[in-house]
């Protein structure tokens, strides 16, 4: 039988296709509440948007994707109607298609698309959440066949991305995989560190209901270095994987930084973005927040504090105080642009140099140095530097710092012969294999890259897991 023949594409006429990117609530509406703020396609709106793509060969959005999604593939069979068969695509080289189509920057395959030259390139990202949440929310996420058991046991240690992914991979190839967690529900940043208006904690929960489903076990307020020894894991387990993260705030020590109304980021977003219940007992008590909030800090989490404390009822005035200009701020447009649209303000060439207290305990307001900028270094970045006598003073009630996050050492320093790099991350032999210094001990995500986007840290876990399987069957 002669091979079938792919449909020809018209190109031209595709072009003159209306796009239909996906909705985003008006501000005034999102601004009073945590839900998310990109509008969910309907079937018709994702099958019109599908059918704009050029289906081009060597896709550059499929190459831009760190997980190399065939994107054009999964849009052909949504332009047909087939939502399940798109959410497959994506399930073949994603573990969590459903949350990179929600928190991946423009940058990789949606700012890639051919589309973007003339106009306005295909919603590459708010499609793959459409069809992996509608075939969730209409029939169930199929669970994939499960090797038969090896008899090996694998303990992975947090349950953020890098953890999820390997311990999906791992139990699929018939390992028995334990997962610890710190706090008290699995997920890690995805759960603990993202808000929920840019990604709802139900599309978290219902993945570790469909990981549960599958047979990985998940062991939360257990943690390894203080809970229970990382000793107890090298007895009971065959391999042992670290996907511990990098959420914890770099904090310079500035004068009057243990006054009351000083947060780190993390802590911030995690106990200003989730009900109490939901927190470790130490978080459960209310944050105490001003009218007046001041971030400290130009990237994408310093965006997702402004725009999370913008929604607490206290709130009144929210802005970003950064060291540098505009044009050097890390944070991506979208971010940057979310946070303006909600009404944060931004105040360039700026560094703290105190937090002023009220006599009581609690911040009152911080004096801050303008900064200039220095001629390009070495590494391309202009230094800023400070403008000597140009100091003023801010009334403020609350400061939160997003100057930077490490891994937390407490699990770390306590590995015999781990090797670990400066701030905190650990030594690999490479991001693909994950090996550490201490044999059977594997790592990826953050705590070996550092702070970085989960489609990465997806794909470099994948790896890591394969190198972790070969290994069991050694
Ligand atoms: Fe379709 Fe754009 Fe990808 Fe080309 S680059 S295959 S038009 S989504």
């Amino acid at each position: 039988m002669a091979a079938k023949s792919k449909p020809t594409i018209d190109r031209k006429a595709r072009a003159k296709l209306s796009p239909i990117p996906a909705q985003e609530r008006a501000p005034e509406e999102r601004t009073t509440d945590f839900d998310e703020i990109v509008v969910l396609y309907t079937p018709e709106a994702a099958q019109a948007e599908a059918a704009r793509c050029f289906q081009c060969p060597h896709a550059p959005c499929q190459e831009a994707c760190p997980l190399h999604n065939d994107i054009p593939r999964a849009l052909a069979l949504l332009e047909k109607g087939d939502i399940a068969g798109a959410a497959a695509v994506y399930d073949e080289t994603s573990t969590l298609p459903e949350i990179c189509g929600r928190i991946c920057p423009a940058s990789f395959c949606y700012d890639a698309c051919v589309l973007g030259k003339m106009g306005k390139p295909i919603d590459t990202r708010r499609l793959e959440a459409f069809a992996t949440t509608h075939r969730r929310r209409t029939q169930g996420v199929p669970l994939p066949e499960v090797a038969p058991a090896t008899g090996k046991r694998v303990a992975v240690v947090g349950a953020g991305p890098a953890g999820l992914t390997v311990a999906e991979m791992l139990t699929r190839k018939g390992h028995e995989v334990v997962v610890y967690e710190q706090y008290p529900l699995p997920g890690g940043l995805l759960m603990y560190g993202i808000p929920g208006f840019k990604l709802d904690r139900e599309v978290v929960e219902a993945k570790i209901a469909w990981l549960e489903q599958l047979g990985v076990e998940f062991r939360c307020n257990t943690t390894v270095g203080k809970t229970i020894s990382f000793q107890t894991l090298e007895e009971g387990y065959d391999a042992i994987f670290l996907g511990i993260g990098a959420q914890q705030s770099i904090c310079p020590n500035f004068p009057g930084q243990d006054l009351k109304g000083v947060y780190p980021a993390t802590e911030f977003l995690i106990r200003a973005n989730l009900e109490p219940e939901r927190l470790p007992a130490e978080w459960q008590v209310p944050l105490e927040v001003g009218p007046r909030v001041h971030v400290i800090g130009g990237g994408d989490t310093a965006m997702d504090c402004l725009r999370t404390a913008l929604r607490l009822p206290e709130v009144t005035d929210a802005t970003c105080y950064y060291r540098r200009s505009e044009v050097e701020m890390p944070a991506h447009e979208e971010d940057y642009e979310h946070a303006q649209e909600e009404g944060a303000s931004f105040e360039w060439l700026t560094c703290p140099t105190a937090f002023l207290g009220d006599g009581e305990g609690r911040l009152r307001a911080i004096t801050y140095e303008r900064m200039r900028l220095c001629e390009p270094d070495a590494s391309g970045r202009c230094r800023p530097v400070p403008i000597t006598g140009s100091e003023f003073t801010v009334e403020a009630e609350t400061v939160i710092l997003s100057l930077g996050y490490c891994p937390d050492s407490t699990l770390t320093g306590k590995i015999p012969g781990l090797e670990v790099e400066r701030w905190g991350t650990i030594e690999v032999e490479s991001r693909e294999t994950g090996r550490t210094s201490v044999p059977g001990v594997f790592a990826a995500g953050d705590v070996v890259r550092g702070a970085d986007l989960v489609a990465p840290v997806i794909a470099d876990a994948r790896q890591v897991a394969e190198t972790i399987d070969a290994a069991l069957r050694a």
